[in-house]
């Protein structure tokens, strides 16, 4: 693996972002020749959900309201926003051999997503989050990472004549820490755009993770995690932005902030910006945070001449539509329900 350490020096394609700037000429040459646009490394979990008048105490059992599976995970979830504005989508990821794994893979097909290197593992389950949802709405959540967690190097060597013909690369974390490790390495030495959704956050991440991807996207929590920082607000955020850039030597940095929307920073050394959202009234913000990243990845691999300032705004925009219909996937906009003009 010696040769696949990426340094930050020989660190892929430009060290630093003008924000308020298309990309470098260089990079949207090299995207277009692309054929996908994004690859997405990460989860697939089936959301078990259950509907009470009020949680079970150890050893009851209750009759619940209402039962609803849904399509879940993180990654799975962006590659379904994504496909849904338009992106030709592959999928790198572990079901198992069951009713839940075979279900998610034709809902992929379904939506046009490359299923080629979603592997079928005998010895664990398909992911599943088991949910509980009360009548005052407070929820407990048990999630099973499953076959998320067989997830192998040789899964992403596999896939690296699939990583090496997309435009971006998205990782996200509901995998083995060193396999997510592995798969950076993999996308630096390809010099695909690399965008990291450092969700959920572990308490220690290799510096790679900081360095090589192009765009690291966190939630507020994430990010005080990531750095210390107590971030609340757009100038927390800020905050936690530069520390991100300066101290861990992130490229772009995108800190969601649910309804206060988002701040971004790049290490061009220019001001750290807050994207407020348009105020809504939410009806159901799960996975609002996935929209966005799908977004991103989204704008991020076909429009390339862009400026970052801009794509924030579109995900913004994309995840504040998710907020207010219910469900994950099921609150996606598909590219026709989109504003005439919005891609
Ligand atoms: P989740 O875990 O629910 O998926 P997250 O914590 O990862 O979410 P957030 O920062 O809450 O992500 O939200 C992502 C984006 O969704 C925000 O940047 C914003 O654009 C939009 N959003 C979320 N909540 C709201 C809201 N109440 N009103 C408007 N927009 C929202």
């Amino acid at each position: 693996e010696g040769n696949l350490l990426i340094s930050r020096k020989s660190s892929p394609v430009h060290s630093s972002v003008a924000l308020d700037q298309p990309r470098p000429q260089e990079i949207f040459d090299n995207m277009l020749e692309k054929k996908i646009d994004i690859c997405f490394i990460g989860g697939i979990i089936m959301d078990m959900t259950s509907y009470m008048d009020a949680f079970p105490k150890p050893g009851e059992t209750k009759v619940g309201h209402r039962f609803e599976a849904g399509y879940g995970g993180k990654a799975a979830n962006q590659a379904a926003l994504a496909a849904k504005l338009g992106a030709k989508c592959a999928m790198v990821a572990r079901v198992g051999d069951d009713a839940n794994g075979r279900s998610y893979i034709d809902h992929f097909r379904s939506l046009g997503i490359n299923v080629n290197n979603i592997r079928t593992s005998d010895k664990s389950s398909t992911g599943a989050a088991n949910i509980w949802v009360d009548d005052s709405g407070m929820n407990c959540i048990c999630v099973i990472l499953g076959a998320n967690l067989d997830m192998t190097k040789q899964d992403i060597l596999d896939a690296e004549d699939t990583i090496a013909a997309s435009a971006a690369v998205v990782i996200g974390l509901e995998l083995d820490i060193d396999i997510a490790h592995f798969a950076i390495q993999i996308a630096g030495k390809h010099k695909v755009q690399c965008l990291l959704n450092a969700a959920p956050m572990p308490k220690d991440m290799h510096e790679d993770f900081f360095c090589i991807p192009d765009v690291f996207n966190v939630n507020e929590s994430e990010a005080s995690i990531a750095t210390g920082i107590a971030v609340t607000d757009a100038e927390s955020a800020k905050l936690a932005a530069r520390h991100l850039v300066e101290k861990k030597h992130c490229k772009t940095v995108i800190i969601t902030l649910g309804e206060n929307g988002a701040v971004f920073g790049s290490n061009d050394g220019a001001q750290f910006v807050h994207v407020p959202t348009d105020p809504v009234k939410a009806v159901d913000t799960t996975g609002a945070g996935d929209a966005f990243c799908g977004a991103l990845a989204f704008f991020w691999a076909k429009y390339p001449d862009l400026p970052v300032e801009t794509i924030v705004k579109k995900c913004c925009d994309v995840a504040t539509m998710s907020v207010l219909k219910p469900g994950t996937q099921a609150s996606f906009p598909s590219r026709e329900e989109l504003p005439e003009g919005f891609i």
